[in-house]
């Protein structure tokens, strides 16, 4: 299956921090993949842009060497890199300082589409945009692209949405959270709004519970420093994971554009009950044979922030009343696993005297949506066994893995080349607005001033295994299994 290319206008797409570790690992081959998809117009022109000193020549070699460590596969392909690499230009600039604003005005076009990915840390936000504005380098039809952190609290992302909205209107900001660009997570809204089989059941009449997992294999690694100011619940929770929960239980929109959307996001949040104590778990992973526990990681051997999180939430409102959300997230565990179960309750009555395996009496209906690895879903249908006497009962499930589903040349474009394409056409459904941010903030703060208050100290967990045993019986107590966390 082909899938649809919309054409996009000659473009200038400036990428501030085009040195760093982001565009160099993301941002840059996943644009050269989309030009070697045919998305990329011959007079699209993309500006690097930070401190160090390089001339053009100079970061078309950087990012030919990034190129090749990050995507090894696609860069085999000389000529088109090399093609790419001409639309490439290099502009030395201070986001604090006066040096390299003067050549950017004269670099970028007028009368073209004009992008500024903020691809630098949170605290140059408000300097880029504010220079931005002043050497009349953007204009209203310009846009700009920000990273995640969007900020450590609702104070803190108040003053970045605040810093941004001085110089640009809310139709112009695109805030990334890489996990919308995911195909899975599209293919989601695709699902539940694109099928009438879904729809009618998707509520707390036909479902028991629903669980958002995203487990990670590594560790903090180099990121240490930045980690153990965060932890689980402000990397992962407030953005991914929220996100991930909205689209699972907001209304339908009335249509798949950036606004309809984006307020029946904000309603799940607005929604969320404030969780109770006793339903959240924070873990640590602690060493495992030669490799080092989290304090090591981090080096601070006293420290009480969470790499694991497990926590339930309700959502009070009529669709959603007695049907649980169990989140879980976490460093080290098991497998690299993201995905979605969404655990619909047993048939009202059995008619089958089914008496053989008890443990998984009554059967269930799952879907599974998987995010990472393998993205697709599967959902499980009770049929009788084959060949069996008498009705014994099992579960198969209805395999949708994409790559198999669609054949060959199924390879969706990575989260960030689909959503920087997004950027370009001017598409901000996938992105979020300033006011969803501040509100999944607001439900979070309270949460994390809650364990400091109490000096909450997270439960060490075996590196490897599923989390802390308190995660398991969060669920044990109300007599229910998490998913096995399995690639
Ligand atoms: P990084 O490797 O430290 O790169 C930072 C970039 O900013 C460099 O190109 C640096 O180049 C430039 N820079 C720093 N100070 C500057 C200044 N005063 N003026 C102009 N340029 C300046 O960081 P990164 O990992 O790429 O992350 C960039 C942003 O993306 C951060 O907000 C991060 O939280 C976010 N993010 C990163 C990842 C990831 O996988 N790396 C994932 C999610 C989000 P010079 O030193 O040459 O100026």
């Amino acid at each position: 299956m082909v899938s649809r290319v919309i054409p996009v206008d000659e473009f200038d797409l400036v990428i501030f921090g085009g040195t760093g570790d982001l565009a160099r690992r993301k941002i840059l081959p996943g644009l050269f993949r989309r030009y070697c998809a045919g998305q990329m117009p011959p007079n699209a022109r993309i500006i690097g842009a930070a401190r160090s000193d390089y001339d053009d020549a100079g970061y078309r070699d950087l990012i030919r060497l990034a190129v090749a460590e990050f995507d090894a596969d696609s860069a085999k392909d000389t000529a088109k890199l090399d093609g790419f690499l001409a639309q490439l230009s290099y502009v030395t600039v201070d986001a604090r300082g006066t040096q390299g604003w003067d050549t950017l005005a004269t670099l970028v076009r007028p009368d073209v589409v004009k992008a500024f990915y903020f691809s630098v840390g949170p605290g140059l936000f408000g300097d880029l945009a504010e220079r931005l504005h002043l050497h009349e380098i953007a204009d209203s039809a310009s846009r700009i692209v920000v990273e995640k952190p969007f900020g450590r609290d609702l104070d803190s992302a108040k003053a970045l949405n605040a810093d941004l909205a001085a110089h640009f209107d809310e139709t112009q900001i695109y805030r990334i959270d890489h996990y919308l660009g995911k195909e899975t997570v599209q293919n989601l809204m695709a699902v539940r709004f694109g099928n009438v089989l879904f729809e009618p059941l998707w509520n707390s009449q036909y479902i028991d519970h629903i669980q958002i997992t995203v487990a990670e294999t590594v560790g903090v690694g180099g990121r240490g420093g930045y980690y153990d100011k965060s932890g689980a619940m402000r990397d992962m929770v407030q953005n991914h994971l929220m996100q991930l929960l909205c689209l699972i239980a907001m209304e339908p929109p009335n249509k798949f554009g950036p606004d309809a959307v984006r307020d029946e996001k904000l309603k799940v949040i607005r929604a969320l009950e404030a969780v109770q104590a006793h339903h959240i778990v924070r873990g640590q992973y602690g060493p495992l044979a030669d490799e080092q526990g989290y304090r090591e990681d981090v080096e601070n051997a006293r420290s009480f922030t969470e790499s694991f999180i497990a926590m339930k939430l309700h959502i009070a409102n009529w669709r959603w009343a007695g049907t649980p959300f169990y989140l879980r997230t976490g460093k080290r565990l098991k497998a690299q696993s993201s995905e979605i179960a969404v655990v619909f309750k047993p048939a009202p009555h059995s008619i089958f005297d089914d008496e053989t395996d008890t443990e998984n009496n009554p059967k269930r209906n799952v879907l599974i949506i998987k995010l990472q690895p393998n993205e697709g879903m599967t959902l499980d249908v009770t049929i009788k066994e084959p060949g069996q006497g008498g009705m014994r009962l099992i579960n198969v499930p209805l395999d949708m893995t994409f790559a198999e589903a669609l054949g060959e040349g199924a390879q969706a474009p990575d989260a960030y080349e689909r959503l920087i394409m997004d950027v370009i056409r001017g598409n901000q459904t996938l992105f979020m607005r300033g006011d969803e941010v501040e509100a999944a903030w607001g439900w979070t703060d309270p949460i994390i001033e809650g364990w400091q208050a109490r000096s909450d100290v997270p439960k060490t967990y075996d590196s490897g295994s599923a989390g802390p045993e308190d995660a398991l019986m969060l669920m044990h107590r109300d007599n229910r299994r998490w998913m096995e966390i399995k690639p």
